[in-house]
Protein backbone atom coordinates (compact mmCIF):
# COMPACT_ATOMS: atom_id res chain seq x y z
CA UNK A 1 0.00 0.00 0.00
CA UNK A 2 1.42 3.65 -0.90
CA UNK A 3 0.80 4.69 3.16
CA UNK A 4 3.11 7.99 2.20
CA UNK A 5 1.06 8.73 -0.43
CA UNK A 6 -2.13 8.67 1.75
CA UNK A 7 0.26 10.73 4.75
CA UNK A 8 0.84 13.25 2.39
CA UNK A 9 -2.73 13.72 1.47
CA UNK A 10 -4.31 13.61 5.17
CA UNK A 11 -1.20 15.03 6.96
CA UNK A 12 -1.37 13.49 10.62
CA UNK A 13 -4.51 10.97 10.13
CA UNK A 14 -2.79 8.49 8.99
CA UNK A 15 -1.22 5.39 11.70
CA UNK A 16 0.79 2.96 11.02
CA UNK A 17 2.48 2.29 14.69
CA UNK A 18 1.84 -1.41 15.92
CA UNK A 19 0.64 -0.47 19.39
CA UNK A 20 -2.22 1.50 17.25
CA UNK A 21 -2.78 -0.79 14.55
CA UNK A 22 -3.77 -3.85 16.88
CA UNK A 23 -6.62 -1.78 18.62
CA UNK A 24 -8.30 -2.24 15.19
CA UNK A 25 -7.83 -5.65 14.83
CA UNK A 26 -11.49 -6.46 15.77
CA UNK A 27 -13.97 -5.98 17.87
CA UNK A 28 -16.06 -8.02 20.84
CA UNK A 29 -16.54 -11.02 18.88
CA UNK A 30 -15.89 -13.49 21.59
CA UNK A 31 -14.66 -15.84 19.08
CA UNK A 32 -11.67 -13.58 18.31
CA UNK A 33 -10.95 -12.73 21.79
CA UNK A 34 -10.69 -16.67 22.28
CA UNK A 35 -8.43 -16.66 19.03
CA UNK A 36 -6.16 -13.68 21.09
CA UNK A 37 -6.07 -15.89 24.36
CA UNK A 38 -5.04 -18.56 22.35
CA UNK A 39 -2.03 -16.77 21.18
CA UNK A 40 -3.22 -17.45 17.63
CA UNK A 41 -1.87 -14.53 14.63
CA UNK A 42 -3.99 -11.79 14.54
CA UNK A 43 -4.37 -9.74 11.03
CA UNK A 44 -3.55 -5.49 11.84
CA UNK A 45 -5.36 -2.99 9.45
CA UNK A 46 -2.33 -1.64 7.26
CA UNK A 47 -3.42 2.11 8.41
CA UNK A 48 -5.50 3.08 10.60
CA UNK A 49 -6.92 6.57 9.14
CA UNK A 50 -9.19 8.97 11.38
CA UNK A 51 -11.47 11.81 9.06
CA UNK A 52 -12.33 14.84 10.80
CA UNK A 53 -14.91 15.63 8.13
CA UNK A 54 -17.57 14.04 5.79
CA UNK A 55 -15.33 15.37 2.34
CA UNK A 56 -11.90 13.27 4.49
CA UNK A 57 -14.31 10.16 3.88
CA UNK A 58 -15.10 11.09 0.37
CA UNK A 59 -11.45 11.75 -0.24
CA UNK A 60 -10.00 8.31 1.58
CA UNK A 61 -12.56 6.04 -0.38
CA UNK A 62 -12.28 7.81 -3.73
CA UNK A 63 -8.26 6.83 -2.94
CA UNK A 64 -9.15 3.44 -2.18
CA UNK A 65 -11.14 2.93 -5.08
CA UNK A 66 -8.29 4.15 -6.89
CA UNK A 67 -5.77 1.67 -6.19
CA UNK A 68 -8.61 -1.36 -5.93
CA UNK A 69 -6.77 -3.74 -3.68
CA UNK A 70 -7.54 -1.97 -0.79
CA UNK A 71 -10.47 -2.74 1.58
CA UNK A 72 -11.90 -0.50 3.94
CA UNK A 73 -13.26 -1.28 7.14
CA UNK A 74 -15.01 0.91 9.04
CA UNK A 75 -15.07 1.08 12.90
CA UNK A 76 -17.31 2.98 15.28
CA UNK A 77 -17.19 1.68 18.67
CA UNK A 78 -15.50 -1.38 17.79
CA UNK A 79 -18.25 -2.97 20.31
CA UNK A 80 -19.65 -5.16 18.02
CA UNK A 81 -19.81 -9.14 18.53
CA UNK A 82 -19.70 -10.86 15.55
CA UNK A 83 -16.37 -9.97 13.59
CA UNK A 84 -18.30 -6.93 11.55
CA UNK A 85 -15.24 -5.09 11.88
CA UNK A 86 -12.31 -7.97 11.79
CA UNK A 87 -9.46 -7.43 9.87
CA UNK A 88 -9.25 -10.40 7.08
CA UNK A 89 -7.04 -9.17 4.70
CA UNK A 90 -5.11 -5.54 3.54
CA UNK A 91 -6.70 -2.62 4.98
CA UNK A 92 -7.41 0.69 6.38
CA UNK A 93 -9.24 0.68 9.30
CA UNK A 94 -11.54 3.86 9.21
CA UNK A 95 -11.88 5.13 12.25
CA UNK A 96 -14.91 6.76 12.48
CA UNK A 97 -15.31 8.48 15.77
CA UNK A 98 -13.52 11.83 15.30
CA UNK A 99 -16.53 12.61 13.30
CA UNK A 100 -18.70 12.73 16.43
CA UNK A 101 -20.55 16.15 16.20
CA UNK A 102 -24.22 17.02 16.88
CA UNK A 103 -25.72 19.00 13.99
CA UNK A 104 -28.55 19.80 15.09
CA UNK A 105 -31.21 19.41 17.51
CA UNK A 106 -34.91 20.87 15.72
CA UNK A 107 -37.13 21.11 19.47
CA UNK A 108 -40.03 21.65 16.88
CA UNK A 109 -40.13 18.75 14.89
CA UNK A 110 -38.35 16.19 17.32
CA UNK A 111 -35.28 15.19 15.95
CA UNK A 112 -31.48 15.12 16.13
CA UNK A 113 -28.66 15.23 13.27
CA UNK A 114 -25.37 13.86 14.48
CA UNK A 115 -22.86 12.60 12.65
CA UNK A 116 -21.91 8.71 12.66
CA UNK A 117 -19.20 8.49 15.21
CA UNK A 118 -20.86 9.83 18.22
CA UNK A 119 -20.75 7.32 21.52
CA UNK A 120 -24.27 6.83 22.58
CA UNK A 121 -23.45 9.47 26.03
CA UNK A 122 -22.26 12.22 23.59
CA UNK A 123 -25.55 12.13 22.07
CA UNK A 124 -27.53 11.84 24.74
CA UNK A 125 -26.00 14.61 27.07
CA UNK A 126 -26.55 16.94 24.04
CA UNK A 127 -30.35 15.92 24.27
CA UNK A 128 -31.02 15.97 27.45
CA UNK A 129 -29.59 19.44 27.91
CA UNK A 130 -32.67 20.12 25.87
CA UNK A 131 -35.05 17.77 27.95
CA UNK A 132 -35.12 15.39 25.21
CA UNK A 133 -33.26 11.89 24.75
CA UNK A 134 -32.69 9.51 21.74
CA UNK A 135 -34.39 6.34 23.80
CA UNK A 136 -31.56 4.05 22.39
CA UNK A 137 -29.87 1.91 25.17
CA UNK A 138 -28.40 -1.15 23.87
CA UNK A 139 -26.21 -2.27 27.42
CA UNK A 140 -23.31 -1.04 25.03
CA UNK A 141 -24.68 2.18 24.84
CA UNK A 142 -21.17 3.31 26.30
CA UNK A 143 -18.94 2.14 23.75
CA UNK A 144 -21.11 2.08 20.38
CA UNK A 145 -21.82 5.00 18.01
CA UNK A 146 -24.78 6.37 15.99
CA UNK A 147 -23.17 4.72 12.73
CA UNK A 148 -22.84 1.48 14.55
CA UNK A 149 -26.00 0.91 15.47
CA UNK A 150 -27.47 1.80 11.78
CA UNK A 151 -25.12 -0.22 10.41
CA UNK A 152 -25.75 -3.22 12.87
CA UNK A 153 -29.41 -2.32 13.32
CA UNK A 154 -29.03 -2.46 16.60
CA UNK A 155 -31.70 -2.44 19.55
CA UNK A 156 -32.11 -0.66 22.68
CA UNK A 157 -33.30 -2.44 26.42
CA UNK A 158 -36.31 -0.67 25.96
CA UNK A 159 -37.42 -1.22 22.44
CA UNK A 160 -40.65 -2.77 22.91
CA UNK A 161 -42.07 0.40 23.04
CA UNK A 162 -39.48 3.17 21.95
CA UNK A 163 -38.91 0.84 18.96
CA UNK A 164 -35.55 -0.01 17.33
CA UNK A 165 -32.84 2.05 15.57
CA UNK A 166 -34.67 1.36 12.38
CA UNK A 167 -38.06 2.97 13.68
CA UNK A 168 -35.68 5.73 14.74
CA UNK A 169 -33.63 6.49 12.07
CA UNK A 170 -35.58 9.31 9.49
CA UNK A 171 -32.63 10.18 6.92
CA UNK A 172 -29.00 9.72 6.25
CA UNK A 173 -25.79 10.27 4.38
CA UNK A 174 -23.54 7.88 3.64
CA UNK A 175 -20.09 7.59 1.17
CA UNK A 176 -20.23 5.32 -1.14
CA UNK A 177 -17.48 3.18 -2.72
CA UNK A 178 -17.10 5.77 -5.56
CA UNK A 179 -16.50 8.53 -2.82
CA UNK A 180 -19.90 10.36 -3.53
CA UNK A 181 -22.06 10.82 -1.33
CA UNK A 182 -25.78 10.36 -0.84
CA UNK A 183 -28.13 11.89 1.29
CA UNK A 184 -31.50 10.76 2.07
CA UNK A 185 -34.63 13.49 2.85
CA UNK A 186 -35.82 14.33 5.89
CA UNK A 187 -39.74 13.69 6.46
CA UNK A 188 -41.66 12.03 8.77
CA UNK A 189 -42.67 9.37 5.99
CA UNK A 190 -41.95 8.99 2.10
CA UNK A 191 -43.78 6.91 -0.60
CA UNK A 192 -41.29 7.86 -3.00
CA UNK A 193 -39.67 4.38 -3.69
CA UNK A 194 -37.75 1.55 -1.98
CA UNK A 195 -36.08 2.79 1.05
CA UNK A 196 -32.61 4.03 0.52
CA UNK A 197 -32.44 4.26 4.29
CA UNK A 198 -33.61 0.07 4.43
CA UNK A 199 -30.73 -0.52 2.26
CA UNK A 200 -27.83 1.17 4.54
CA UNK A 201 -29.95 -0.37 7.99
CA UNK A 202 -28.10 -3.50 9.09
CA UNK A 203 -25.29 -3.32 6.26
CA UNK A 204 -22.39 -3.38 8.82
CA UNK A 205 -20.13 -0.82 6.67
CA UNK A 206 -20.50 -3.14 2.82
CA UNK A 207 -22.46 -0.96 1.29
CA UNK A 208 -21.59 2.15 2.01
CA UNK A 209 -19.87 4.65 5.13
CA UNK A 210 -22.43 6.28 7.23
CA UNK A 211 -21.40 9.48 8.12
CA UNK A 212 -24.15 11.25 9.33
CA UNK A 213 -28.18 10.40 10.37
CA UNK A 214 -31.27 12.31 11.63
CA UNK A 215 -33.30 10.42 13.82
CA UNK A 216 -36.47 11.34 16.05
CA UNK A 217 -36.39 11.79 19.69
CA UNK A 218 -39.00 11.78 22.84
CA UNK A 219 -38.96 13.92 25.52
CA UNK A 220 -37.44 12.76 28.89
CA UNK A 221 -39.95 11.21 30.73
CA UNK A 222 -40.62 12.45 33.92
CA UNK A 223 -42.13 9.13 35.17
CA UNK A 224 -40.84 5.44 35.20
CA UNK A 225 -42.67 2.29 37.24
CA UNK A 226 -42.08 -1.12 37.63
CA UNK A 227 -43.83 -4.40 37.62
CA UNK A 228 -42.30 -8.06 38.34
CA UNK A 229 -44.29 -11.30 38.28
CA UNK A 230 -42.96 -14.87 38.75
CA UNK A 231 -44.68 -17.56 36.32
CA UNK A 232 -44.16 -21.18 37.24
CA UNK A 233 -44.29 -22.00 33.03
CA UNK A 234 -42.65 -20.34 30.76
CA UNK A 235 -45.90 -20.51 28.23
CA UNK A 236 -48.18 -18.53 30.60
CA UNK A 237 -45.45 -15.89 30.81
CA UNK A 238 -45.48 -15.84 27.02
CA UNK A 239 -49.01 -16.08 27.03
CA UNK A 240 -49.42 -12.97 29.28
CA UNK A 241 -46.95 -10.93 27.36
CA UNK A 242 -48.43 -11.62 24.19
CA UNK A 243 -52.43 -10.62 25.82
CA UNK A 244 -50.33 -7.25 26.99
CA UNK A 245 -48.89 -6.16 23.39
CA UNK A 246 -51.78 -7.55 21.89
CA UNK A 247 -54.25 -5.17 24.36
CA UNK A 248 -51.48 -2.18 22.61
CA UNK A 249 -49.93 -2.37 26.14
CA UNK A 250 -46.33 -1.62 25.08
CA UNK A 251 -44.66 -1.22 28.63
CA UNK A 252 -41.02 0.04 27.33
CA UNK A 253 -38.75 -2.65 29.48
CA UNK A 254 -40.15 -6.14 28.90
CA UNK A 255 -37.92 -8.83 29.94
CA UNK A 256 -39.14 -12.44 31.18
CA UNK A 257 -36.06 -14.66 32.41
CA UNK A 258 -35.97 -18.35 32.22
CA UNK A 259 -35.72 -20.05 35.52
CA UNK A 260 -32.14 -20.17 34.63
CA UNK A 261 -31.44 -17.24 34.28
CA UNK A 262 -33.99 -16.16 37.22
CA UNK A 263 -31.44 -18.09 39.12
CA UNK A 264 -28.40 -16.94 37.87
CA UNK A 265 -29.20 -13.29 37.42
CA UNK A 266 -30.57 -13.11 40.79
CA UNK A 267 -29.28 -15.75 43.29
CA UNK A 268 -27.28 -13.22 44.84
CA UNK A 269 -29.74 -10.07 44.98
CA UNK A 270 -31.21 -11.39 48.35
CA UNK A 271 -34.51 -10.62 46.54
CA UNK A 272 -36.83 -13.78 47.02
CA UNK A 273 -37.12 -14.81 43.12
CA UNK A 274 -37.81 -18.14 41.44
CA UNK A 275 -39.81 -19.41 38.74
CA UNK A 276 -39.78 -17.39 34.79
CA UNK A 277 -38.95 -13.91 36.28
CA UNK A 278 -40.87 -11.14 33.95
CA UNK A 279 -39.98 -7.19 34.83
CA UNK A 280 -41.82 -4.53 33.16
CA UNK A 281 -40.82 -0.96 33.01
CA UNK A 282 -43.24 1.94 32.37
CA UNK A 283 -42.69 5.46 31.79
CA UNK A 284 -43.47 8.68 30.31
CA UNK A 285 -44.50 12.09 30.66
CA UNK A 286 -47.92 11.78 31.91
CA UNK A 287 -48.05 9.99 35.42
CA UNK A 288 -52.27 9.17 34.87
CA UNK A 289 -51.11 7.62 31.82
CA UNK A 290 -48.69 5.49 32.89
CA UNK A 291 -50.49 4.07 35.78
CA UNK A 292 -53.41 3.16 34.00
CA UNK A 293 -51.28 1.09 31.75
CA UNK A 294 -49.48 -0.40 35.06
CA UNK A 295 -53.07 -1.14 36.38
CA UNK A 296 -54.33 -2.90 33.21
CA UNK A 297 -51.24 -4.97 33.05
CA UNK A 298 -51.42 -6.12 36.77
CA UNK A 299 -54.91 -7.24 36.11
CA UNK A 300 -53.68 -9.34 32.57
CA UNK A 301 -50.58 -10.91 34.33
CA UNK A 302 -52.11 -11.67 37.87
CA UNK A 303 -54.40 -14.23 36.27
CA UNK A 304 -51.33 -16.86 36.14
CA UNK A 305 -48.89 -14.82 37.64
CA UNK A 306 -47.38 -14.21 41.39
CA UNK A 307 -47.04 -10.60 41.50
CA UNK A 308 -43.06 -9.79 43.15
CA UNK A 309 -44.07 -6.46 43.76
CA UNK A 310 -41.51 -3.21 42.06
CA UNK A 311 -38.05 -4.32 43.78
CA UNK A 312 -37.08 -7.13 41.26
CA UNK A 313 -37.48 -4.69 38.16
CA UNK A 314 -35.97 -1.87 39.75
CA UNK A 315 -33.20 -3.88 40.45
CA UNK A 316 -32.96 -4.77 36.86
CA UNK A 317 -32.99 -1.13 36.18
CA UNK A 318 -30.27 0.01 38.31
CA UNK A 319 -27.78 -2.50 37.25
CA UNK A 320 -28.99 -2.98 33.72
CA UNK A 321 -25.22 -1.82 32.17
CA UNK A 322 -23.60 -4.14 34.62
CA UNK A 323 -23.02 -6.81 32.32
CA UNK A 324 -20.58 -4.74 29.96
CA UNK A 325 -17.38 -5.65 28.12
CA UNK A 326 -14.95 -5.07 30.63
CA UNK A 327 -16.80 -7.92 32.37
CA UNK A 328 -17.10 -10.07 29.26
CA UNK A 329 -13.16 -9.59 28.33
CA UNK A 330 -12.32 -10.62 31.80
CA UNK A 331 -14.15 -13.83 31.89
CA UNK A 332 -12.48 -15.12 28.06
CA UNK A 333 -9.49 -14.20 29.53
CA UNK A 334 -9.46 -17.64 31.54
CA UNK A 335 -8.46 -20.40 30.32
CA UNK A 336 -10.60 -22.82 28.79
CA UNK A 337 -13.54 -20.19 29.25
CA UNK A 338 -16.16 -19.96 26.39
CA UNK A 339 -19.00 -17.23 26.43
CA UNK A 340 -21.15 -15.65 23.94
CA UNK A 341 -24.80 -14.79 23.33
CA UNK A 342 -27.12 -15.69 20.78
CA UNK A 343 -30.14 -13.10 19.94
CA UNK A 344 -32.99 -14.48 17.40
CA UNK A 345 -36.53 -13.88 16.89
CA UNK A 346 -39.56 -15.32 15.99
CA UNK A 347 -43.40 -14.69 15.72
CA UNK A 348 -45.60 -15.91 18.36
CA UNK A 349 -46.95 -19.14 16.75
CA UNK A 350 -43.58 -19.92 16.67
CA UNK A 351 -41.42 -18.49 19.57
CA UNK A 352 -41.87 -21.01 22.42
CA UNK A 353 -41.01 -23.74 20.10
CA UNK A 354 -37.95 -21.71 19.03
CA UNK A 355 -37.22 -21.00 22.66
CA UNK A 356 -37.78 -25.18 23.67
CA UNK A 357 -35.39 -26.60 20.33
CA UNK A 358 -32.56 -24.15 20.88
CA UNK A 359 -32.24 -24.38 24.04
CA UNK A 360 -32.06 -28.09 24.20
CA UNK A 361 -29.55 -28.12 21.45
CA UNK A 362 -27.33 -26.03 23.19
CA UNK A 363 -27.30 -27.23 26.32
CA UNK A 364 -26.16 -30.46 25.26
CA UNK A 365 -23.18 -29.21 24.63
CA UNK A 366 -22.67 -26.43 27.48
CA UNK A 367 -24.59 -24.22 30.33
CA UNK A 368 -27.41 -22.33 28.20
CA UNK A 369 -29.53 -19.80 30.09
CA UNK A 370 -32.35 -17.85 28.75
CA UNK A 371 -34.39 -14.25 28.83
CA UNK A 372 -37.10 -13.05 26.27
CA UNK A 373 -37.19 -9.35 25.37
CA UNK A 374 -37.81 -7.27 22.81
CA UNK A 375 -41.41 -7.86 22.37
CA UNK A 376 -43.72 -7.12 18.82
CA UNK A 377 -47.56 -7.36 18.49
CA UNK A 378 -46.33 -10.42 16.48
CA UNK A 379 -43.63 -11.97 18.32
CA UNK A 380 -40.31 -11.50 20.14
CA UNK A 381 -36.73 -12.31 20.46
CA UNK A 382 -35.06 -14.43 22.63
CA UNK A 383 -31.76 -13.83 23.81
CA UNK A 384 -29.41 -17.50 24.96
CA UNK A 385 -26.21 -16.79 26.90
CA UNK A 386 -23.78 -19.94 26.86
CA UNK A 387 -21.17 -20.16 28.85
CA UNK A 388 -18.46 -22.50 30.48
CA UNK A 389 -15.27 -24.41 30.81
CA UNK A 390 -13.62 -26.40 28.07
CA UNK A 391 -10.09 -27.82 27.73
CA UNK A 392 -8.09 -24.85 26.75
CA UNK A 393 -6.82 -26.84 22.93
CA UNK A 394 -10.70 -27.36 22.22
CA UNK A 395 -12.18 -24.32 23.05
CA UNK A 396 -12.43 -22.97 19.33
CA UNK A 397 -14.00 -26.37 17.99
CA UNK A 398 -16.23 -26.42 20.91
CA UNK A 399 -17.60 -22.52 20.04
CA UNK A 400 -18.29 -23.09 16.72
CA UNK A 401 -19.90 -26.58 17.17
CA UNK A 402 -22.50 -24.65 19.69
CA UNK A 403 -23.25 -21.66 17.09
CA UNK A 404 -23.32 -24.45 14.41
CA UNK A 405 -26.12 -26.55 16.09
CA UNK A 406 -27.91 -23.23 17.73
CA UNK A 407 -28.25 -21.50 14.14
CA UNK A 408 -29.22 -24.67 12.03
CA UNK A 409 -32.02 -25.39 14.89
CA UNK A 410 -32.66 -22.10 14.49
CA UNK A 411 -33.21 -22.06 11.11
CA UNK A 412 -35.67 -25.33 11.07
CA UNK A 413 -37.58 -24.03 13.91
CA UNK A 414 -38.48 -20.80 11.95
CA UNK A 415 -36.33 -18.12 13.99
CA UNK A 416 -33.99 -15.24 12.10
CA UNK A 417 -30.48 -16.03 12.92
CA UNK A 418 -30.62 -12.02 14.54
CA UNK A 419 -32.47 -10.07 16.23
CA UNK A 420 -30.42 -7.52 16.38
CA UNK A 421 -26.29 -8.15 16.62
CA UNK A 422 -25.68 -8.71 13.37
CA UNK A 423 -24.18 -10.90 10.86
CA UNK A 424 -20.36 -10.12 10.63
CA UNK A 425 -18.21 -13.38 10.35
CA UNK A 426 -19.73 -15.22 12.50
CA UNK A 427 -23.18 -15.98 11.07
CA UNK A 428 -22.03 -15.63 7.29
CA UNK A 429 -22.54 -19.30 6.58
CA UNK A 430 -26.16 -19.13 7.62
CA UNK A 431 -27.24 -15.69 5.72
CA UNK A 432 -28.06 -17.33 2.91
CA UNK A 433 -30.06 -20.13 4.18
CA UNK A 434 -31.97 -17.30 5.90
CA UNK A 435 -32.46 -14.73 3.11
CA UNK A 436 -32.39 -17.76 0.12
CA UNK A 437 -32.96 -15.79 -3.28
CA UNK A 438 -33.23 -12.70 -1.23
CA UNK A 439 -29.05 -13.37 -1.11
CA UNK A 440 -28.77 -13.01 -4.65
CA UNK A 441 -30.64 -9.66 -4.94
CA UNK A 442 -28.56 -7.66 -2.29
CA UNK A 443 -25.54 -9.58 -3.88
CA UNK A 444 -26.14 -7.68 -6.85
CA UNK A 445 -27.02 -4.82 -5.33
CA UNK A 446 -23.41 -5.43 -3.59
CA UNK A 447 -21.50 -5.81 -6.54
CA UNK A 448 -23.17 -2.90 -8.44
CA UNK A 449 -22.45 -0.22 -5.74
CA UNK A 450 -18.92 -1.82 -4.82
CA UNK A 451 -17.12 -3.46 -8.17
CA UNK A 452 -13.74 -2.77 -6.61
CA UNK A 453 -14.77 -4.77 -2.92
CA UNK A 454 -13.28 -2.27 -1.18
CA UNK A 455 -16.05 -1.72 1.73
CA UNK A 456 -15.45 -4.12 4.07
CA UNK A 457 -14.87 -7.71 2.44
CA UNK A 458 -15.18 -10.85 3.25
CA UNK A 459 -17.85 -10.42 5.70
CA UNK A 460 -21.97 -9.78 5.24
CA UNK A 461 -22.78 -10.10 1.24
CA UNK A 462 -19.46 -12.04 0.07
C1 LIG B 1 -21.37 -5.80 26.38
C2 LIG B 1 -22.09 -5.62 25.07
C3 LIG B 1 -23.46 -5.40 25.08
C4 LIG B 1 -24.14 -5.23 23.88
N1 LIG B 1 -25.48 -4.96 23.90
C5 LIG B 1 -26.16 -4.73 22.76
C6 LIG B 1 -27.55 -4.41 22.79
O1 LIG B 1 -28.17 -4.29 23.85
N2 LIG B 1 -28.18 -4.21 21.61
C7 LIG B 1 -27.52 -4.29 20.42
O2 LIG B 1 -28.14 -4.10 19.38
N3 LIG B 1 -26.21 -4.61 20.37
C8 LIG B 1 -25.51 -4.81 21.50
N4 LIG B 1 -24.17 -5.11 21.45
C9 LIG B 1 -23.49 -5.22 20.16
C10 LIG B 1 -22.88 -3.89 19.63
O3 LIG B 1 -22.68 -2.98 20.67
C11 LIG B 1 -23.78 -3.30 18.55
O4 LIG B 1 -23.72 -4.15 17.42
C12 LIG B 1 -23.43 -1.87 18.13
O5 LIG B 1 -24.46 -1.38 17.32
C13 LIG B 1 -22.12 -1.74 17.40
O6 LIG B 1 -21.79 -0.37 17.32
P1 LIG B 1 -20.27 0.10 17.18
O7 LIG B 1 -20.27 1.57 17.00
O8 LIG B 1 -19.45 -0.42 18.28
O9 LIG B 1 -19.90 -0.59 15.80
P2 LIG B 1 -18.60 -1.42 15.40
O10 LIG B 1 -18.46 -2.60 16.26
O11 LIG B 1 -17.45 -0.52 15.28
O12 LIG B 1 -19.03 -1.89 13.94
C14 LIG B 1 -20.08 -2.78 13.72
C15 LIG B 1 -20.23 -3.03 12.22
O13 LIG B 1 -20.69 -1.86 11.56
C16 LIG B 1 -19.70 -1.33 10.67
N5 LIG B 1 -19.72 0.11 10.91
C17 LIG B 1 -19.46 0.79 12.07
N6 LIG B 1 -19.66 2.10 11.88
C18 LIG B 1 -20.05 2.27 10.60
C19 LIG B 1 -20.41 3.39 9.80
N7 LIG B 1 -20.42 4.62 10.30
N8 LIG B 1 -20.75 3.18 8.50
C20 LIG B 1 -20.76 1.94 7.97
N9 LIG B 1 -20.43 0.85 8.68
C21 LIG B 1 -20.09 1.00 9.98
C22 LIG B 1 -18.41 -2.03 11.02
O14 LIG B 1 -17.55 -2.18 9.91
C23 LIG B 1 -18.92 -3.38 11.52
O15 LIG B 1 -19.19 -4.21 10.43
C24 LIG B 1 -23.45 -5.30 22.64
C25 LIG B 1 -22.07 -5.52 22.65
C26 LIG B 1 -21.39 -5.68 23.84
C27 LIG B 1 -19.92 -5.90 23.82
Amino acid sequence: MQINELKKIFPGQVFVEEKILQKYAGDLWPRYLIQKRLGQKIKFPTVVFQPKTILDVQKLVQWANAHQIIAIVPFGGGSGVCGGATITQESIALDLRKLNQVKDINIVSHTVTAEAGILGPELEKSLNQKGLTLCHFPASFDISTLGGWISTRASGQLSTYYGSIEDMLLSLKVVLADGSLVETKLTPRTATGPSLNELFLGAEGTLGIVVEATCQVHTVPSVREFLSFSFQEISQALLAIRTLVQKEIFPCGVRLYDESETQVAFGETGLKVSGNLLLLTFEGEEAELVQIQQKIAQRILNKEGKDLGALPAKHWWEHRFDLNDQKMIQILSSEGMILDTIEVAAPWHHLENLYHSMKKAIQEEIIVLAHFSHFYLTGGSIYFTFVGNVEEKEALQKYDLIWKKAMETCLVSQGTISHHHGIGLLKKEWLKKELNEGWNVLSKIKKTLDPNHILNPDKLLS
